[in-house]
C-alpha cells in the first residue's frame, strides 16, 4: 500500500518546562544525538558563562566555544574552529544570536544542532532559517531544523523581560502573515500549505488570547511552544511564509533603513502586524492585537521604539523591497507616501490610547 502521508522534518526531542536543563545531559545521550558524548557547545560570554559552570560537570566530553555575536563571520569562525573536533552534535546555548550562529555553523560542518535558548525573543529558536548580520546588513540563510530543542522555563524567567516579551510580538504576527498568505492565494493563486498555516495560526492565536503574562509559567509554556511550532511550520512549508508577511517586511525595513537604531525583531514585527491588520481592513482584529501587545508592554506606535511617524511611513513604503516576490497587503495596496500617512493617522485613532 502506498504511503500517502508526508514526513515532516522535526526535532526528535522537544522539552519545554521548568527545570528542563537538569535533564540536558540525558537528552544529549540519546543515541540519535550523541552516542560518544563528544559534543561542541557554543555559548555567549554573557549568560552562557554561568550556564557553562552549571552544566560542564554533567557534560565531561564537551568542548566549549565562546561566540562573540551574531554575524556571518562569527558563524564561519565557529564552524572553522569545530572542524577538526569529530563531534556528534553542536549545542547552541544562549540567546537568539548564539542560536542563529550555531545553526549556521552546524549546517556548515554537517552536524546536528541542539538548540537550548535562554530567551524567547523570536521564533528562530527552532526554524530552518539563520538570521545573521553580514556586510550588506542582515541576511537570512536556510539551514536544517534543530534535532532537539530544550527550553528551561526557569532559565527563561531570568532573561531580561524585553527579550521574552519580544517573542509575543513575533508569535502574534503569524496571524497577519497567514492573512497575507490567504490574500496571495486569492489574488495570485499562490498555494497555501494548510498544515503549516494551521500550526502557525494556532501558535499566534494561543499567545494572542492567553490572559497571562511573562511572569507566569503557564504563559511562558504557551509562548515557548508557540515559537517552536512557528519554526516547525516553516519547515513544513519550506519557507518563512507561515510566519512572515507584511509584518516582517516592515521589520526588515526598520533593520535595513536604520541599522543602528532598530528595535528587537519581535517588537517591530508586532507593531508591523497590528498596522498590517488595519491596512487589510481588519480594524477590530487590529485594535484587539494592539490592546494585547500594549498589555504585555510591547510597542504599537513607532515612537514607542524611538522612531518618528515619518520614519515609520518611510519603512512601510520601503518594506516591499525587502522581500521581492512575497505578496502581502503592502504589495496589494501599493500605497503612496501620503496614503500611508493618512492610513497611519486612522490606525492611531482606531487603536486609541
Ligand atoms: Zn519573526
Amino acid at each position: 500500500m502506498p504511503v500517502l502521508t508526508r514526513l515532516i522534518p522535526s526535532p526528535v526531542v522537544v522539552d519545554i518546562r521548568p527545570g528542563a536543563l537538569d535533564d540536558l545531559a540525558n537528552v544529549l545521550a540519546d543515541e540519535r544525538i550523541s552516542h560518544s558524548g563528544k559534543l561542541a557547545v557554543a555559548v555567549s560570554d554573557g549568560s552562557g558563562a554561568r550556564l557553562r559552570e552549571r552544566l560542564a560537570p554533567s557534560l565531561p566530553g564537551a568542548t566549549w566555544y565562546e561566540v562573540d555575536g551574531g554575524t556571518l563571520d562569527d558563524a564561519v569562525r565557529l564552524a572553522g574552529d569545530m572542524k577538526a573536533g569529530h563531534y556528534d552534535a553542536l549545542v547552541g546555548l544562549g540567546g537568539g544570536k548564539i542560536i542563529d550562529c550555531a545553526k549556521f555553523a552546524a549546517a556548515r560542518v554537517g552536524l546536528p544542532l541542539v538548540a537550548v535558548p535562554t530567551n524567547l525573543a523570536h521564533d528562530g529558536l527552532c526554524s530552518p532559517v539563520a538570521t545573521l548580520d553580514n556586510d550588506a546588513g542582515r541576511g537570512s540563510y536556510g539551514v536544517p531544523n534543530p534535532i532537539a530543542v530544550v527550553i528551561d522555563l526557569d532559565v527563561i524567567r531570568e532573561a531580561p523581560a524585553r527579550f521574552v516579551r519580544a517573542g509575543i510580538g513575533d508569535a502574534v504576527s503569524n496571524i497577519s502573515a497567514i492573512a497575507d498568505w490567504e490574500l496571495a492565494n486569492r489574488v495570485n493563486g499562490e498555494k497555501i500549505d494548510g498544515l503549516a498555516a494551521a500550526m502557525a495560526r494556532q501558535a499566534g492565536e494561543a499567545v494572542l488570547r492567553h490572559p497571562g503574562g511573562i511572569g507566569d509559567n503557564d504563559f511562558l509554556q504557551v509562548l515557548a511552544e508557540a515559537l517552536v511550532l512557528s519554526g516547525i511550520a516553516m519547515s513544513v512549508s519550506g519557507d518563512s511564509r507561515p510566519s512572515s508577511g507584511a509584518c516582517h517586511e516592515i521589520n526588515h525595513a526598520f533593520d535595513l533603513l536604520f541599522p543602528k537604531r532598530a528595535a528587537a525583531h519581535g517588537e517591530q514585527c508586532g507593531l508591523g502586524a497590528a498596522f498590517a491588520m488595519y491596512l487589510r481592513g481588519a480594524h477590530e482584529q487590529s485594535a484587539y492585537m494592539a490592546r494585547v501587545l500594549r498589555r504585555h508592554g510591547l510597542p504599537v506606535l513607532p515612537e514607542e521604539i524611538g522612531f518618528t511617524v515619518d520614519e515609520f511611513v518611510q519603512a512601510v513604503e520601503f518594506a516591499p523591497q525587502t522581500r521581492p516576490g512575497r505578496y502581502t497587503i503592502l504589495e496589494h495596496l501599493d500605497l503612496k507616501t501620503d496614503q500611508i500617512k493618512d492610513t497611519y493617522a486612522d490606525y492611531v485613532k482606531a487603536i486609541g490610547s
